[in-house]
């Protein structure tokens, strides 16, 4: 993996290339699966017709196709009611073309995100959300991972960045992305600080970070003096500024001065999300073959 290095600034840890990497890779594992006769199947829900929701779905589809996946979203419209979002559920459950499913949340109106995740088959359950994949992974069994910690973890290890017995610092504390991160870490042996809107002087917690990652939703939050030298910053965050313009959570100009390495945003950690969902799906349906 290419690292780009200016004298005095960090690492750019580039989330486009190892995405890209990591797509061919899965590509390959597919092409092997199609020798046993299996071609992963995908299964995309999409409730309503929220924009952001609509271009994510399109990147997915298209990423699926491109690796060699049966994809297909099924678009409900947002008067759908919740029996029959768990009824769609139910019956993708029930498929055995269907290797994995992801629902894309929020859910519309009051749709309950929670309950319609509860209904997925935890063996489909490529996003990693279902309570029997969050058991899992704090138990350490076999399960499946969120996609966008797993894409932090894949990052740091093909950029080999040491985890263990580093202090890692994770800004945010969502069950999508903070609380999964801080157990993937910690299962590596770092040594893990979750922070959230609560933490009282988030400078001097961050100043600890051997690995900072911050998942918060706020742009620039994390300032150059807030990291510690030589520190990798891995900015989970997706924001418009002011001038209307993709930045992450991190002052990306400013801490690139003082951390070791940094992903940017955009290129960094979002390209991974995609590329991990494509590897969970190759995943689930291996496992359908030793069942
Ligand atoms: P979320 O559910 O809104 O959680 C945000 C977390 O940040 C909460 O735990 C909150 O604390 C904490 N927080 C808010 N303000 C804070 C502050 N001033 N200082 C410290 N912590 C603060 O968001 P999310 O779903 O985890 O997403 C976080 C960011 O990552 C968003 O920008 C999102 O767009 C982005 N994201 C990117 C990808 C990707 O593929 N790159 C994927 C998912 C999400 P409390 O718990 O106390 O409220």
């Amino acid at each position: 993996m290419s690292v780009e290095s200016v004298s005095g600034t960090a690492q750019i840890i580039d989330g486009k290339a190892t995405a890209k990497a990591l797509r061919a890779e899965v590509r390959e594992h597919v092409l092997r699966l199609s020798e046993r006769g299996l071609q992963p199947g995908l299964r995309v829900v999409l409730v309503g017709e929220d924009p952001a929701s609509q271009v994510y779905v399109r990147n997915k589809d298209r990423a699926a196709v491109e690796a060699g996946f049966d994809v297909d979203t099924i678009r409900l419209p947002a008067t759908t009611s919740q029996e029959e979002v768990l009824a769609c559920v139910r019956a993708l459950n029930e498929d055995p073309k269907v290797h994995g499913i992801l629902v894309q949340l929020p859910l519309p109106g009051d749709l309950d995100g929670d309950r319609t995740v509860e209904a997925l088959a935890s063996h489909k359950d490529v996003d990693g959300l279902h309570p029997a994949n969050v058991a899992a992974l704090w138990r350490g069994e076999e399960g499946l991972v969120p996609c966008t910690p797993a894409g932090c973890i894949e990052l740091l290890d093909r950029y080999g960045i040491e985890i263990s017995g580093k202090r890692a610092v994770v800004l945010g504390r969502s069950m999508l992305v903070g609380k999964p991160l801080a157990a993937l870490l910690l299962a590596r042996n770092a040594t893990v600080t979750v922070c959230h809107s609560r933490t009282e002087d988030l400078p001097a917690v961050t100043r600890e970070a051997d690995i900072l990652v911050a998942a918060v939703g706020r742009a620039g939050l994390v300032q150059a003096d807030w990291v510690r030298p030589g520190a990798c910053v891995i900015d989970v965050g997706i924001n418009r500024n002011e001038a209307g313009k993709l930045v992450g959570d991190v002052d990306f100009e400013g801490v690139r001065q003082v951390a070791g390495a940094i992903t940017p945003v955009p290129g960094g950690v979002g390209p991974m999300t995609i590329a991990m969902l494509l590897r969970n799906t190759a995943l689930a349906a291996e496992r359908t073959l030793s069942a």
